[in-house]
């Protein structure tokens, strides 16, 4: 991992110690069955940034309720970003984490699309170091197990004027995450939303941003009720974007592997390091617009061999059924989307060699 080498002295954390801080016995209850998104780790990292001072007040302190006024500009308007990463233990104990710096300009990126202001990379990855260093023992140690860390930023100025915020807070919460399939990876039944989009030309699609989150759950709860578990949007084109959540991709019958391009689409960390593994193994790869109607005739006359989605969550989801109102396409299940799922895994936690050195140590 490299980082551009720049003048900014690091931040000085103050650490106030939650002195009610889970219990080890209390603690290993909660690994033992984490769940996802539920159970949260004794403390919490923040740090302030105003128009004058820049990003200032660095702190570590006891996880818990965030205290807002009432005419918070996010409350209103929306301007948050967050992110995805997962701490992952290794046999030897050790902490490592996946392409930390990816993430780190992706929260960038999405701040300069929202009007937030950039969270340096130093500063970005010293605060996974600082909640690793208090709260590292909530890092599982089971099979598929890890710590999902959640950085976000949102506007915390009490203004209901429109523009960008001159107060921001920064946070990382982190909550320990159980395998997310339990007894092994299913094909899931994906619902095509022809009534709605979750991003258009010239929007937010491509900055992880919650509106596009809050957009896609009507969509999202309409796929439940078809018995669904995630949703597919397109394009106004009929392009094929995304899920809610994780990027799609296509393994052709010569073997090439098709995602779709797109200035609306979220740049997946997991995409981008799963179709680097697929070129290690001699697999061309094309990002390309990929219309709908590809999809569907590609499965009819066996051209497209397996549909999956990926991203750091559920790391690769092998795609078994695609369904609207109009038709229901089972979709070809093979090998492959489970076989890089198993290498890239393996390189997550220690067990294959990390050739790329994507992997980044956070304790020690
Ligand atoms: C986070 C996210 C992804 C997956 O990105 P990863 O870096 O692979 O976790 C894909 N699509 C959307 C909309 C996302 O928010």
């Amino acid at each position: 991992m490299t980082l551009t080498p720049t003048d900014l002295a690091p931040l000085t954390f103050a650490v106030t110690k939650n002195l009610a801080a889970k219990s080890p016995a209390e603690r290993d209850e909660i690994l033992a069955n984490p769940g996802f998104g539920t159970n949260f780790t004794d403390h919490m990292v923040d740090v302030c940034w105003s128009a004058k001072g820049g990003w200032h007040r660095p702190r570590v302190q006891p996880y818990g309720p965030i205290s807002l006024d009432p005419a918070a500009a996010v409350l209103h308007y929306g301007q948050e970003i967050f992110e995805g990463i997962k701490a992952y233990r290794h046999a030897d104990g050790s902490i490592h984490t996946f392409r930390p710096l990816e993430n780190a300009r992706r929260l960038q990126r999405s701040a300069r699309r929202m009007a937030l202001p950039e969270l340096p990379e130093e500063y970005f990855l010293q605060s996974l170091r600082e909640l690793i260093a208090v709260d590292g023992a909530w890092v599982p140690g089971g099979d598929d197990q890890s710590l999902y860390l959640r950085p976000f930023m949102f506007a915390k100025e009490a203004f209901l004027g429109v523009r960008p915020a001159q107060k921001v807070a920064y946070y990382l919460i982190a909550s320990p995450a159980g395998a997310y399939f339990k007894g092994g990876v299913t094909p899931v039944k994906i619902w095509l939303s022809e009534d709605y989009a979750r991003a258009g030309k010239g929007g937010t699609g491509a900055a992880k941003t919650g509106g596009n989150y809050a957009a896609s759950l009507l969509p999202q709860a309409q796929a439940h009720e078809q018995g669904c578990d995630q949703v597919v949007f397109l394009d106004e084109d009929g392009n094929v974007e995304e899920l809610g959540g994780m990027n799609v991709l296509f393994v052709m019958k010569d073997g090439t592997i098709v995602t779709p391009q797109s200035p609306s689409i979220l740049a997946g960390i997991t995409r981008e390091s799963i179709l680097q593994l697929a070129k290690d193994r001699g697999h061309r790869v094309e990002q390309r617009p990929v219309s709908l109607a590809e999809w569907r005739e590609g499965v009819a006359s066996g051209d497209i061999v397996e549909v999956f989605a990926c991203g750091t969550a559920a790391v690769v989801t092998p795609i078994g059924v695609l369904k609207t109102a109009t038709f229901e396409d089972v979709q070809p299940t093979g090998t492959l989307a489970l076989e890089l799922r198993q290498h890239l895994t393996d390189i997550q936690y220690g067990r294959a060699e990390d050739t790329h050195g994507w992997l980044e140590r956070l304790d020690g």
